[in-house]
């Protein structure tokens, strides 16, 4: 967008339609991949831009006074079905939002939920999400200190969608985001990929088959806090939600104007999810996850950070899958198993809708 045209917006004079496939949201929107982006680029950024919000991380950094930084985020959830295998609905509100928090090296401490209830949804339904949004909550060691609640007519939503936003302060020190990859640093994933995507899959029966697969959905502050104490070696942590390793990745190339190159060989997959990917045409690398995170560490520090997320129980399968080169900048690559090399792109459609 020029910038003639981004003040023309700014003063509300002119509306342009500048996404890619018209003038209406597609559900390729929500996917998390180039879609999402699409929209966060041109229709969001342009009214609401500001330094914290153009850098693109997992949560906004704001100042409250010198030496004191907040991140805060905000996350909101459709998944369907409700309960699955592994997690629900509100294990996921609560999760989704500490990660997004902690991903930014930040101590999450507050978050506050926000309701859309369906007209005719059973309270006991309503009952067991607060009660897993509590313990989750809990096991995060954060508080939810403010809610809204709002029905619709039914038919008008899909039984219940909740938003959760979330707080945390960042200790003095602590810089980290998906600006900060450098040549040299090692690419590391907390553990198994696609686990989540491929349990509410089963969990809609839409596999076909029956799988053993559980969602990974957990929340993660704890291993960071445990990464953190480690080593002051962690440059970049995001978790790798919808869009997957792949999409994630392409951001923090992007972020960081380098190369990142993985090993295929090296990336962690469980054979059910394998299975399921195969079965049904998807690639693991652009399957959601809800408990793993990728930390981009530099190199002589890459095994005390590895060492310290093995011993947490959501960091135990943690491995290093690749590096990051100089160039081709702004790229993600990949050897493959039978040794050439292929550029991986961000998701491109819609995927798996409503998987979060
Ligand atoms: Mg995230």
């Amino acid at each position: 967008m020029d910038e003639e045209q981004k003040t023309l917006d700014m003063e509300g004079a002119v509306c342009p339609l500048p996404l890619s496939h018209g003038d209406r949201i597609v559900m390729g929107h929500g996917s998390g991949g180039r879609l999402s982006h699409e929209l966060v680029e041109h229709l969001f950024l342009p009214p609401f831009d500001n330094p914290a919000l153009r850098a693109g991380d997992d949560a906004g950094v704001v100042q409250l006074a010198p030496g004191s930084r907040l991140a805060i985020s905000t996350d909101s959830h459709v998944v369907t079905p409700l309960f699955f295998p592994g997690g629900d609905i509100g294990r996921l509100a609560v999760c989704g939002t500490v990660n997004d928090v902690a991903m930014m090296g930040a101590t999450p401490l507050y978050l506050a939920a926000g309701f859309i209830l369906e007209e005719g949804l059973e309270a006991t339904i309503l009952q067991c999400v607060a009660a897993s949004m509590q313990a989750a909550a809990k096991e995060a060691g954060v508080s939810i200190v403010a809610g809204d609640t709002k029905v619709v007519q039914k038919g008008r939503a899909d039984g219940l969608y909740i938003t959760t936003t979330g707080v945390g302060v960042i200790p003095s020190g602590v810089n980290i985001g998906g600006a900060q990859a450098q040549p040299g640093d090692r690419v590391i994933v907390s553990g198994t990929l696609g686990d989540h995507g491929i349990a509410v899959l089963a969990a809609r029966g839409e596999l076909g088959f029956q799988t053993e697969i559980e969602s990974d959905v957990a929340p993660l502050n704890g291993l960071v806090s445990a990464m953190l104490s480690a080593s002051p070696g962690v440059h970049v942590l995001r978790d790798p939600t919808r869009g997957g390793l792949a999409t994630t990745l392409n951001e923090i190339a992007r972020q960081s104007n380098v190369c990142i190159l993985l090993d295929e060989n090296s990336l962690p997959v469980k054979p059910g999810v394998r299975a399921a990917c195969e079965m049904l045409g998807f690639d693991p690398l652009y399957v959601a996850n809800e408990g793993k995170l990728i930390a981009i560490v530099s190199p002589r520090e890459a095994q005390k950070v590895l060492d310290a997320m093995r011993a947490h129980r959501y960091g135990k399968d943690a491995v290093s899958v690749g590096e990051v080169q100089a160039v081709p900048s702004k790229r993600v690559l990949m050897k493959t198993a039978i040794g050439t090399t292929r550029v991986v792109d961000v998701l491109a459609g819609e995927m798996l809708p409503r998987i979060c």
